[in-house]
């Protein structure tokens, strides 16, 4: 293909490529960096394929490093790290979720063939000492992302079956760019969407946080629903659709769940995942037409679903604990010792996290009247406590154990516990109470 391509590559890359050329190579930028500079999009990753072998390409870069599980040799090149890989051929797969063996494949196309979709699978190779840029563009990658239409190569249905990871990818690509998925392809991944049981949990964990991400996760999710991959991969969340929100409303819970994720802030993920998950407990405690503690079931499904999908620990327990208190309710005749409790109860660093949630919930549950009026009338009580710097935990207190142990002469052990709590609830009631010789006279006392 001639000139007049509106694929601006970096220096740096370009250099990457001319080198392995000058050192008698084939090289070209290819896949993702290809489609994303096409779309006027700044790749994050640039990636080159070559006919050089991994141990051939490291004698042209002699400061870089090859990645031996992928077969990748990472090349730093001023403030570009560009991944240079070995033509391949997609060799057998037998268990729908990785080739048995990498081969390195003879040519450009047989590399290109083995790739997922057809905006995938171009190569571009800038323009060098008079001869014109070039992009090599065997299945009409370039015409499907002008049509916005996303399309297997080959055969979806071999396709699908050789990697079912490509079916959460075609939905991850559709949502987030916005594409058509070609019939043909949508059809394969009907037919093909049970293949998605197999795949790893870290997998699927890395496509669900990239759709977590979108703008409005709820396109990809509801594909991920309407392609049969979700009853699949998080049957919790496909189930919720037979879920009424409630009795009043026309909205399901899974239709609500959606509606929620997409009003809480994207690019935090634990409020992205906790927006998905808080009412995932509803179809288990329907019976009763009130969910009744449904936020306790939700809180134990949601951590299984998020183990599953390997999810670290620390965003497992927040996500978990945002669940289980999202039903969280005030009455404006609170004392101001029953804000402080709340506070204590929810966790002080968890308190701007759940009202941000309790607010996408609202949103979530549409025109109707909010679940709580008084969401800012209790945001504002909090601020407060808050902002005269109260006690909300035992380490915010004026005395800490050792101060016990030592001015009432007492040993180390449950007793001290015991007081240290008793004297946290009064300094909960009374704020003023927490200075070291109040309490450390009040200890006397509740000795
Ligand atoms: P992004 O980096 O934005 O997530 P990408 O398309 O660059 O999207 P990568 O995982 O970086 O995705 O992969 C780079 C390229 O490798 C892809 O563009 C595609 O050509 C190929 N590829 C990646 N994963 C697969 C797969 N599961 N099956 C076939 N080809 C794949
Ligand atoms: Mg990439």
């Amino acid at each position: 293909m001639a000139t007049g391509l509106e694929l601006r590559v970096p220096a740096d890359v370009e250099r990457v490529v001319d080198r392995l050329i000058d050192a008698g190579y084939d090289a070209y930028v290819v896949g993702g960096s290809v489609r994303d500079a096409l779309r006027g999009v700044d790749p994050h990753d640039w990636d080159v394929t070559t006919n050089a072998k991994p141990d051939e390409i490291q004698s042209v870069f002699k400061r870089s490093l090859y990645n031996n599980r992928f077969g990748t040799v990472a090349v730093r090149s001023g403030d570009h790290e560009v991944e240079v890989t070995t033509y391949r051929v997609e060799t057998e797969y037998t268990d729908h979720r990785r080739p048995d063996a990498v081969a390195f494949g003879a040519s450009l196309e047989e590399d290109l063939a083995r790739r997922d979709f057809t905006m995938n699978a171009m190569a571009f190779r800038p323009a060098r000492g008079g001869k014109p840029a070039e992009l090599i563009d065997p299945f009409g990658g370039r015409s499907d992302l002008d049509a916005r239409l996303l399309r297997a190569v080959g055969d979806p249905d071999e396709r699908f079956r050789e990697d079912a990871l490509r079916m959460l990818r075609a939905v991850r690509f559709a949502a987030l760019l916005d594409l058509r998925i070609d019939p043909p392809t949508a059809a394969a991944i009907r037919r093909n969407a049970a293949l998605t049981e197999t795949l790893s949990g870290e997998r699927i964990q890395q496509e669900m946080v990239k759709m977590l991400g979108a703008e409005r996760p709820s396109a990809a999710l509801r594909m991920l629903s309407e392609l049969g991959i979700l009853a699949v991969i998080c049957p919790e969340l496909e189930e919720c659709r037979q879920t009424p929100q409630d009795k009043a409303a026309a909205q399901d819970v899974f239709e609500h769940s959606l509606a929620t994720v997409d009003a809480t802030p994207r690019g935090d993920l634990v409020l992205r995942l906790a927006g998905l998950f808080h009412d995932i407990g509803k179809p288990d405690t329907f019976a009763d037409g009130h969910f009744h503690q449904h936020e306790f079931v939700g809180e134990q499904k949601a951590r299984r679903i998020l183990r599953r999908w390997k999810l670290d620990r620390e965003t497992v327990q927040e996500v978990a604990h945002l669940i289980r208190h999202h039903m969280f309710w005030y009455q404006t005749d609170w004392t101001g010792s029953a804000v402080r409790r709340f506070i204590r109860k929810v966790g002080l660093e968890t308190i701007p996290a759940l009202f941000a949630l309790r607010r996408a919930d609202n949103v979530g549950s549409g025109a109707r009247s909010p679940r709580m009026y008084a969401l800012d009338a209790l945001w504002r009580r909090v601020r407060e406590e808050i902002d005269a710097a109260n006690a909300f935990s035992l380490r915010d207190l004026a005395i800490d154990g050792n101060d016990l142990m030592r001015e009432l002469a007492i040993p180390q052990g449950p007793e001290v516990g015991r007081i240290l709590n008793a004297l946290f609830e009064r300094v909960l009631d009374d704020p003023g109470l927490n200075e070291r010789e109040t309490l450390l006279a009040l200890a006397r006392e509740l000795r």
